[in-house]
């Protein structure tokens, strides 16, 4: 038993219970056995959380680690100047570098108060190994959750695609991998710490019958889908030009609306679009910093919420967004929403809701994870706020949201460690960081 006591407690519950000094108690099982207001006079391990505020562990609903070895590029450009400059370099990714990317990447969101990953890879290089694996070897030593989706892009340049010849597949390749995928990896069980879902990349880069098998595929396995969609002004021409509709249309002709699909993005949505999402239960993986990164535009985040869509955050890879901390994208949902729509277009506790439940039910996850419940899996997050940063904010979630980006005291995943006094539990930060810049330099000194 570990016993969580003295914490500010946002439970993130459907009825918003909150303790402002309380305890969880985490059994033997990885979940949460207990949790209340005032002291717990039950015997086990004691962790004291005087000054600090316990919340469910974030979860990224939008990634793509292999991007950390290309921060810092194409810094001016919009997502299909973006693209189109860095196609060419992550056509030479191999499974080294991706592991060293996927370290630094889940470290830093493990920092940032993140206990659960999606990530979106789509990238396949034919002598590249196996970069799958790598994710999720990298996801195991750090101790993070993780949903890797294998994406897939068959729609090269030749085929009036936007990604070059080089770095696509032939589709009928990428189903086969990503059914492989799922039969070597996919844990469909309650406490699973790894699941696969299916992911083509965008409408832009897959052709229509990979958008159609891959849907056959993954509800044939029972495993959820994801891909991008909406996220530009861009999409919206290509889209019309080439399928005649609206990406929501497209997707839904392709059999991609449905309570088992989420969206990266879903900027561009007109009013049908949105009551279409929500009318299917479809969710969405909101990336406000990369919106903002690549001027992509802002999201209808309160239009989605008032229509039942459920709605995660996403950092989105980190050649988008080269902050990658979910942590202080709870501020950046917020502020997103209000510059769109005012202040009360979404409050402090609203943002938490879309950083943990909100992504709870993107993954599918919402029956285990995403709050602060008995029964659920003791995934949480200790935020240290009684220092400079945060003092003096009497409101704690407030203090969280609107404050700096707070030091994760601990987070717990399953109810094992994953940082302690705001260091990762089981890596190390110095040794990730050089494995990355090495992993930086040898992708672009080849591409060079
Ligand atoms: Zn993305």
């Amino acid at each position: 038993m570990i016993i969580i006591e003295n914490a500010a407690i946002a439970t993130v519950d459907a009825a918003g219970t909150e303790h402002p000094s309380g305890y969880v108690v985490v059994g033997d099982d990885g979940r949460i056995a207990e949790v209340g207001s005032g002291r717990c006079e039950q015997p086990g391990e004691r962790i004291d959380g005087t000054g600090c505020l316990l919340t469910p562990g974030l979860i990224n609903t939008h990634h793509h680690l292999y991007q950390w070895a290309t921060r810092g590029l194409a810094l001016d450009e919009t997502l299909f100047g973006w693209l189109t400059t860095l196609y060419p370099i992550w056509g030479r990714l191999d499974a080294e570098i991706v592991g060293a990317a996927a370290g630094a990447g889940l470290g830093w969101l493990a920092l940032s108060g993140c206990t659960t990953s999606m990530d979106h890879h789509y990238v396949f290089p034919r002598d590249g190994g196996d970069v799958l694996e790598a994710e999720i070897e990298a996801a195991r030593a750090i101790g993070l959750r993780f949903h890797p989706t294998r994406g897939s892009m068959d729609l090269g340049r030749r085929d009036g695609g936007l990604p070059p010849d080089n770095v696509v597949e032939e589709t009928d390749e990428a189903l086969a991998a990503t059914e492989a995928a799922i039969d070597r990896w996919h844990d469909p069980s309650p406490d699973a710490m790894l699941q696969i879902a299916v992911a083509p990349c965008s409408p832009f880069s897959v052709t229509t019958r990979l958008m159609e098998e891959a849907a056959r595929l993954a509800r044939r396995r029972g495993v959820r889908l994801h891909t991008h969609l909406a996220e530009t002004d861009d999409e919206e021409e290509f889209c019309r030009a080439k399928f005649g509709c609206t990406p929501v249309e497209y997707a839904e002709r392709v059999g991609w609306l449905g309570d088992d699909v989420w969206l990266a993005h879903g900027v561009h949505l007109d009013d049908t679009a949105i009551a279409r999402l929500g009318a299917t239960g479809t969710g969405v993986a909101h990336c406000p910093s990369s919106n903002a990164r690549l001027g992509a535009g802002m999201a209808r985040v309160r239009e989605l919420l008032d229509h039942r869509v459920p709605v995660g955050l996403g950092v989105d890879g980190a050649a988008s967004q080269e902050v990658s901390h979910l942590g202080a994208e709870l501020r950046q949902a917020l502020y997103t929403a209000r510059l769109r729509g005012g202040p009360k277009a979404m409050d402090a506790r609203e943002a938490l809701r879309l950083g943990t439940i909100g992504g709870a039910r993107c993954l599918g996850r919402q029956d285990d994870l995403g709050s602060v419940e008995v029964g659920k899996l003791a995934d949480l997050v200790l935020w240290r706020l009684d220092g400079l940063g945060h003092e003096g904010i009497d409101d704690r979630v407030a203090a969280l949201v609107f404050g700096p980006p707070a030091r994760v005291e601990l987070a717990l995943v399953g109810g094992k460690p994953v940082v302690e006094r705001g260091e990762l539990a089981n890596a190390d930060e110095e040794t990730l960081t050089r494995q990355a810049q090495r992993a930086h330099r040898r992708l672009l000194d080849a591409t060079a």
